[in-house]
């Protein structure tokens, strides 16, 4: 779907686990790719497209964050270059890109190798693509992940937001921070933006942050009334209604959202490192079995 002048979304439907968006600007001298997808049979996918759309043989990419199903195509892919915020090399390295088995119901994933990056930026780093300013930009404070940027096209009022927009999925900050998230939403509202392309989800407007803030606030006020009450993550999810939220796909995340809102408010957690693999693990609980995953 053309998004902006010569700016195309992929979208993978229906945006649950590891269904994630990309974006496809071809060009005739350099085009570039806004991250790839989970498995190596979608990647294929994803390259097919971009060839009809008209993308030859040098190819740059952009990742905007480390999460497999945002770049475990990537190495397939094998572009010129790869860029990311400076923290996606370290989150790659010690993250998984194929999940442990039990953990998500059964994927072919095809053989994934890791793509470090090959250039990194702090905070903001500016591209010409096809005669267009392009913005990349970490908006300061961990979120989804430490290293999540979003690619902005000003001339086109068009934001590829990364993950850190879910579009009728829960949003996810087990590997990120929820007030963090939320002082990164202040920086977007800045932005002159028109369309949206989230991580996760159809396309849509700066609303969807709105949406994301009143899930986040919710999390944060389950985190504080559950360390109040001495209960774990596990039995607070349990405890809890979703309310307006339980709608939207993925649901569980509400227990990893707590393990991280909870260590993050009791002070247990420092830089990011916690036990993701416990919170996963109460995820499967929660879940009843492995996570749904179409990927
Ligand atoms: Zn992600």
């Amino acid at each position: 779907m053309e998004v902006g002048e010569g700016v195309f979304a992929y979208l993978q439907r229906d945006g649950s686990w590891y269904l994630n968006n990309a974006g496809i600007i071809p060009d005739r001298k350099l085009s570039y790719l806004i991250d790839s997808a989970a498995t190596i049979t979608r990647t294929k996918a994803l390259v097919a497209e971009a060839r009809r759309l008209g993308v030859g043989d040098r190819v740059g990419m952009v990742a905007t964050h480390h999460h497999g199903d945002h770049t475990n195509g990537n190495a397939f892919i094998d572009p010129s270059f790869l860029i990311s915020h400076a923290a996606v090399r370290d989150e790659l390295k010690q993250g998984f890109a194929v999940p442990p088995a039990g953990l998500f119901t059964a994927v072919d994933w095809g053989e994934i190798e890791l793509r470090p990056p090959d250039i990194t930026f702090a905070r903001e780093l500016t591209l010409e693509v096809g005669g267009r300013r392009v913005e990349l930009r970490h908006l300061g404070y961990p979120a989804h992940t430490l290293g999540d940027c979003v690619v902005y096209f000003p001339d086109d009022r068009l934001l590829f937001a990364g993950d850190l927009a879910f579009e009728g999925g829960t949003p996810f900050a087990l590997m990120g921070s929820v007030r963090g998230w939320l002082a990164c939403l202040g920086e977007l509202r800045l932005l002159d933006v028109e369309t949206v392309v989230p991580g996760h989800g159809e396309i849509c407007a700066m609303g969807v942050f709105d949406d994301v803030e009143r899930y986040l606030r919710f999390v944060l006020d389950l985190a504080e009334r559950a360390i109040d009450a001495a209960i774990t993550p596990l039995e607070a999810a349990y405890d809890s209604d979703l309310g307006e939220f339980a709608d939207w796909h993925n649901q569980e995340r509400i227990v990893g959202n707590l393990h991280r809102a909870m260590a993050e408010l009791s002070g247990t957690e420092s830089g990011g490192t916690m036990d993701v693999a416990m919170a996963f693990a109460d995820m499967v609980t929660y879940n009843g079995g492995p996570l749904t995953c179409f990927a």
